[in-house]
């Protein structure tokens, strides 16, 4: 079966979190986030942990070049060599060139980005309610998907907090990188033919159902 190579892309607070924990069990490609990585540098208090904290403590972007790099190692370990899924890479027209290129070398390339889209208000509502457990960073809300036991993972049973990046300042920041730095990629992945939309409002299950029918449809395509 060809390689299935997927990028999840939408605004902070859309959801690819929530979807990764499912489409994780579904499809046996190893799911790769560059904001997990980022925190667990940051919790190890590596190199790259410490030049890129105060960056994501402002909501800014970690600059190009020590997250092309991170990527690129990651992608060239063995269980990313019969496909993957991206989570939150690429988020700058650079570093969707720098992907490219390091694919195309090894005659590999993107099947299909995934849009998860969600308007302002509701991205506002679901960061300040967001809650992660300490141990995965597995993905809660208060209202909208809350754990069985307040305060409790359901999946590892350790502590729920709040991310220091999921303060109202913050968030309208990284709002506001988002629609400057990232959203251009949509453009980007259209005029290649890749770009696939999913309406991000629905419930999480209706939303994973409608990107596991994409899914199915591009392996029918590649099939043809
Ligand atoms: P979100 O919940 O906004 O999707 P992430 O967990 O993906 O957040 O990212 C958290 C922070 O990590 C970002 O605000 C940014 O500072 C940094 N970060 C993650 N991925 C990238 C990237 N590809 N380029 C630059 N910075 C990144
Ligand atoms: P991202 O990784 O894109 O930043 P998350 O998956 O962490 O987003 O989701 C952000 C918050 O919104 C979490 O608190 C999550 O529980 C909640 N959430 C995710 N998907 C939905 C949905 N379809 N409807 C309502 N709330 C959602």
């Amino acid at each position: 079966m060809p390689e299935l190579n997927l990028i999840l892309f939408g605004p902070p607070g859309a959801g690819k979190g929530t979807q990764a924990d499912r489409l994780r069990i579904d499809f046996r490609l190893p799911f790769i986030s560059t904001g997990d990585m980022l925190r667990a540098n940051v919790k190890d208090g590596t190199e790259l942990g410490k030049k890129a904290k105060e960056y994501m403590d402002q909501g800014e972007l970690v600059p190009d070049e020590l997250i092309v790099a991170m990527v690129a190692e990651r992608l060239g370990e063995p269980d990313a060599q019969d496909g993957f899924i991206l989570d939150g890479f690429p988020r700058t027209i650079d570093q969707a060139e720098a992907l490219d290129k390091q694919l195309s070398e090894l005659k590999r390339h993107i099947t299909a980005a995934v849009l998860i889209e969600v308007p302002d208000d509701e991205v506002i509502r679901r960061l300040s309610g967001r809650r992660v457990c300490v141990k995965a960073g597995h993905n809660y809300h208060v209202e909208f998907d809350p754990p069985k036991r307040d305060g409790v993972c359901d999946q590892d049973g350790s502590r729920l907090i709040q991310r220091d990046d999921d303060k109202p300042d913050v968030i309208r920041n990284r709002l506001e990188v988002y629609h400057n730095q990232t959203e251009p990629l949509v453009d980007y992945y259209d005029q290649k033919g890749l770009m696939r939309r999913i309406d991000g409002t629905r419930s999480p299950d209706e939303v994973h159902d409608h990107i596991r029918a994409v899914i199915a449809t591009l392996r029918l395509e590649d099939d043809v």
